[in-house]
């Protein structure tokens, strides 16, 4: 059985406004497939990978009950910053900064709120900065001490410039930890960021790396500490990056899997929402009514199974 779901998103992600995909359902439960739009077949066999795990095999033992979460700030004004993570209840706060168009006296403002709002929760807080890549070289290296400073201490910085290899430069010239994540898209790249030593953390996603047991495989080799994160999916998709994440023998820093807030319905009805700043591990249940709200259009639709059987076909090697 093969659901094609359309959700409209709460905010522009990505430059898109409704996320799309497919919920397969198997004897092991239920597995999304929502590879981006743009992704070509060899691209999105990967995510098929990863659905296909969650609704036929099924997932590892979990180690942990629950997954502790990081709230995300955009690029937002230090009020508004502040309350979202007053009103978030994490631990970790994931600060975008580097934002095209702002000045960096921005930053700096946005950091010093966050600090403050996790504060008022107790001492403790971590404060992370992803600059998705939006810094060269030298700015990155002139502006991770100053940003550090700002947030009171920086638990790491996500991908503070593009290339790999200025991430391994970056990483030498400064004292806060170095986080990859768009550098790490495909299966072969985690161990380019081990082999350049590029990163002292690798952010994992479960569909583009092709599931949660290749994801484990990856941890394992790799050696590096590992946050989970999501790529704004479904409950059901984002139950996969739990399941990773429950099953890490090792997980020292919080997920980045609090996205469900981006969407503005979901497929089952019992959300993936953090309580106290954590995720509960378990199988999600998809809702038949709420899917059936959210079914994708006719055009849609068909769009998405003729990219699951070519997919499919791909996976299976049946293709000519
Ligand atoms: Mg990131």
């Amino acid at each position: 059985m093969a659901e094609v779901f359309s959700i409209p998103l709460t905010t522009r992600f990505r430059g898109i406004t409704v996320r799309e995909g497919v919920l397969l359902r198997g004897h092991a439960g239920w597995g999304e497939f929502s590879p981006f739009l743009e992704y070509d077949d060899p691209t999105a066999a990967p995510w098929l990978a990863c659905a296909r795990e969650a609704a036929d095999l099924g997932w590892p033992a979990p180690v942990r009950s629950h997954v502790a979460v990081n709230v995300t700030v955009p690029a937002c004004g230090p009020e508004e910053a502040h309350a979202i993570v007053l009103a978030g209840g994490c631990r970790t706060a994931k600060v975008k900064v580097a934002e095209r168009g702002q000045d960096p006296g921005e930053d700096e403002a946005r950091l010093e709120a966050v600090r403050d709002a996790l504060d008022a929760g107790g001492p403790g807080g971590l404060v992370r900065i992803d600059a998705n890549g939006g810094w060269d070289l030298e700015e990155a290296v002139r502006r991770i001490p100053v940003l550090a400073r700002a947030a009171g201490g920086l638990e790491y910085a996500e991908q503070p410039v593009a290339s790999v290899e200025d991430l391994a430069a970056c990483r030498r010239r400064v004292d806060v930890p170095v986080a990859a994540d768009e550098s790490i898209r495909r299966a072969e790249d985690p161990y380019r960021v081990r082999d350049l030593e590029a990163a002292d953390v690798a952010v994992l996603k479960v569909q583009p790396l092709g599931g949660v047991r290749a994801c484990l495989r990856i941890a394992e080799d790799i050696g590096m500490p590992v946050v989970v994160s999501s790529a704004v999916e479904s409950s059901v998709g984002i139950a996969a990056g739990v399941a990773l994440a429950a099953a890490l023998p090792e997980l020292h820093h919080a997920c980045g899997l609090a996205t469900v807030q981006l969407l503005t319905g979901d497929v089952t009805a019992a959300p993936l929402l953090p309580v106290d700043g954590a995720l509960p591990v378990g199988p999600v249940e998809v809702d038949p009514a709420r899917l059936a709200a959210l079914a994708a259009p006719p055009d849609r639709a068909r769009h998405w199974q003729d990219r699951l059987a070519r997919v499919g076909s791909l996976l299976d090697g049946t293709t000519s």
